[in-house]
């Protein structure tokens, strides 16, 4: 490590313990962000904001996703989803790759994220709640977190970005917990949201996002299940830490609302203020949503 990045490792400590007041906090997610690839999760790209405090962890603008991903164009760090994993299971040493991937199944995302992507070239993956596509229906939760209701993904658009190359990724049938209903229903959703998606787009999908993605949303029986249903990978939205890596918990960093550009800078490049960023973005939105957020969308 150089000098520079020593000093610049001492001052994002500092930030760090200022805001998540923890030593041990600090080390395990900055170890968690030193892997070999930064995975961003989005969920909802709008500028149809009605309530910035709750829609925060739902909701980018379109111009705060259009600069993250001019960011992201420059930076000519980003990969596709295969390559984050295959990265994020070998870390190395340098800056990391980066990957952009989408949760729920929202109609912004080919509204506005897609023609954004496409203008810069960038790859990206879609992971649908495929029980809501071409539906009106809410996902559990939304209608208290984001007081609008979002329209969702028609499968004509989901169909439209897998042809452009975009990864369409199962993110369950009806966005249950898995960790919290029977083990038949969390087999019958991680396997007829993967089905869903073949029959619809003539592609078959090899990753899985955990609906709400916490730490206590899956337990080593639902990976056992994703990995016998054939998946080669499934995601957290956790922000934090997975030590060891493991192919079925690979975890993404949500990216909330009003980000500071630094923030966004910070977290893409694994540095550790990134991980101050995600505690005190935890804290502002309080206990509810902290880890393993109940009755919320994500
Ligand atoms: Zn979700």
């Amino acid at each position: 490590m150089s000098g520079h990045g020593f000093k610049q490792s001492v001052k994002n400590a500092v930030e760090a313990l200022a805001t998540a007041g923890g030593v041990s906090a600090w080390k395990r997610r900055r170890r968690a962000l030193r892997g070999g690839c930064v995975i961003l999760a989005y969920h909802q790209i709008t500028d149809e904001i009605q309530n910035p405090h709750h829609a925060a962890g739902l909701i980018v603008s379109i111009s705060e996703f259009h600069a993250q991903m001019s960011y992201l164009a420059q930076s000519g760090r980003v990969v596709s989803l295969a390559e984050a994993v295959r990265a994020s299971l070998a870390p190395s040493r340098g800056k990391p790759g980066i990957a952009v991937t989408f949760d729920d199944g929202y109609a912004g995302v080919f509204e506005n994220a897609f023609p954004i992507l496409r203008k810069h070239g960038l790859p990206f993956a879609v992971f649908v709640t495929t029980g809501v596509i071409g539906t009106e229906k809410t996902l559990p939760g939304e209608e208290r977190f984001a007081q609008v209701r979002y329209p969702k993904l028609g499968w004509d658009q989901v169909s439209k970005m897998a042809e452009a190359g975009a990864v369409i990724g199962a993110h369950g049938v009806t966005h249950r917990r898995l960790s919290a209903i029977p083990a038949a229903e969390a087999r019958e959703e991680i396997e007829r949201s993967g089905a869903e998606i073949e029959r619809r787009t003539g592609r078959p999908t090899a990753f899985f996002a955990y609906p709400y993605g916490g730490p206590a949303d899956h337990t080593s029986e639902t990976e056992r299940m994703i990995e016998e249903s054939g998946y080669a990978a499934a995601f957290l939205c956790a922000g934090s830490t997975v030590d060891p890596p493991n192919r079925f918990r690979i975890d993404r960093a949500p990216i909330w609302s009003g980000m500071s550009r630094l923030a966004f800078r910070n977290l893409c490049d694994a540095s550790g203020s990134a991980s101050a960023v995600t505690e005190l973005s935890r804290r502002l939105r309080g206990p509810r949503d902290g880890g393993t957020p109940r009755g919320r969308a994500r």
